[in-house]
């Protein structure tokens, strides 16, 4: 299918659509409710198109945002798309079921572009109308596969996304024991590992990513507050 414009934000998103063969149903789940944020790791997004759509690779997501802002659907939002693999958030160990999938092309080290920064933002807009998706729920592949995944890494402007209400950042924090680190972990939904140190490395990627050295009273406390506003599972759909 040719280019098109969709009015489905705050700008008009430049959509062209492509049919990615790496689907199938969501399996127990009738729609979305979490969107797993990912970057490429590749040279070009076209490449990256062409790995999501190679029935060989048997990868996929839903949506690739290239560096100019265009943004490619790959699989409609209604399926499942193939990106999470194995992890878990919350009660949630079958992400893909749940989950619409968001490939950002960047290779992990540069910046991510303004334009594609914007084309996301339209993006997140559109899902959260459609489906109805809380901030909370839109989370990194980092934070569901702790070990095994580090997109959308350090260089990815969470706390924008937050801003405009498409994700969460901590606010109000006051120093915690370092005691209640992992267990809030937990309560925000880092349910893939128990690891400290694991946990501690995700958990300054996405919200601290300046911060150096051990454990402290300051991750502590910035998890006690989004773990206190926003702790997951609480209205649970199925797993
Ligand atoms: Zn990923």
């Amino acid at each position: 299918m040719g280019p098109c414009t969709v009015q489905d934000g705050l700008r008009q998103l430049k959509l062209t659509t492509y049919n990615s063969p790496n689907c199938g149903p969501r399996r127990g789940v009738a729609q979305p409710d979490m969107v797993v944020l990912h970057y490429t790791a590749m040279k070009s997004a076209a490449a990256a198109r062409d790995t999501l759509c190679s029935p060989a690779n048997e990868v996929s997501a839903h949506y690739l945002i290239a560096e100019d802002g265009e943004v490619m659907s790959l699989v409609p939002e209604a399926l499942r798309a193939w990106h999470a693999g194995a992890g878990r958030w919350g009660a949630v160990a079958d992400v893909n079921s749940h989950s619409i999938g968001i490939e950002i092309a960047n290779d992990g080290l540069s910046p991510f572009a303004a334009p594609q920064m914007d084309a996301l933002v339209d993006l997140l807009q559109g899902i959260k109308v459609r489906w109805d998706i809380r901030p909370e729920r839109v989370i990194g592949h980092s934070d569901m596969a702790p070990g095994r995944k580090i997109d959308p890494g350090g260089r990815f402007d969470w706390r924008r996304l937050a801003l405009m209400s498409h994700a969460v950042w901590p606010e109000d924090v006051a120093p915690q024991d370092t005691a209640f680190f992992a267990p809030r972990m937990r309560a925000f939904g880092y349910t893939a590992t128990d690891d400290v140190d694991l946990l501690l490395s995700v958990f300054r990627m996405r919200f601290r990513p300046w911060a150096t050295g051990p454990l402290d009273e300051v991750d502590a406390g910035m998890i006690s507050d989004l773990a206190r506003r926003f702790p997951v599972d609480v209205n649970p759909t199925s797993t």
